[in-house]
């Protein structure tokens, strides 16, 4: 099959990629911003090498932009260009009178106004509700919270590998994806 058009894998950040904590845990950090602690979620750049084989890469946090800038430069492997690494601002906030909070919702128009199809773009998050509007267009992970032992971004690369050539991402049924993991 044709592969000129990949994917686009739309990467959330604190708790699918890193765990950034001001409390420090016993394992040791990998490096700090400001007075956050950051740890790499384990297999991290493999994950990001294999994956920029397949697919295009994206992040986008609902973090502040200058953090997410400077974790993301910190953890990109060298051979890997990300298509846009964007922060809170690209986020829409909206209040959930649900959870009693200000949600920074990251909206899918915003990606197709830089010209990608709806099709072919997949949302990584460990939050649903920060993607509500996209399920389709969405897989949700585990929070990582520093566990070293953590194998979920292998199992993710498997499925990814996996679904890598559909054409319509919206078609597939995502949810329970883990189980689909050979
Ligand atoms: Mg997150």
């Amino acid at each position: 099959m044709e592969t000129e058009n990949k994917i686009l894998l739309v990467l959330d950040l604190d708790e699918t990629l890193i765990h950034a904590t001001e409390q420090k845990l016993e394992i040791d950090f990998d490096f700090q911003y400001a007075n956050y602690f950051i740890y790499r979620r384990p297999h991290l750049e493999w994950f990001l090498e294999t994956m920029s084989s397949h697919f295009k890469l994206a992040v986008w946090s609902s973090a502040d932009d200058q953090y997410v800038e400077e974790i993301v430069n910190t953890i990109k492997p060298e051979s890997i260009e990300f298509e846009f690494i964007w922060g809170r601002t690209r986020c829409t906030t909206k209040r959930d009178y649900t959870l009693d909070e200000y949600v920074h919702e990251k909206r899918l128009k915003k990606v197709k106004k830089k010209g990608f199809s709806i099709e072919q773009i997949l949302m990584i998050d460990d939050s649903p509700e920060k993607t509500k509007d996209n399920y389709g267009n969405a897989i949700y992970v585990s929070a990582f919270e520093g566990d070293q032992n953590d194998s979920e971004l292998k199992s993710l690369a498997a499925y990814l590998e996996s679904i890598k050539n559909t054409l319509n991402i919206r078609s597939i049924e995502k949810r329970g994806w883990k189980n689909k993991t050979v």
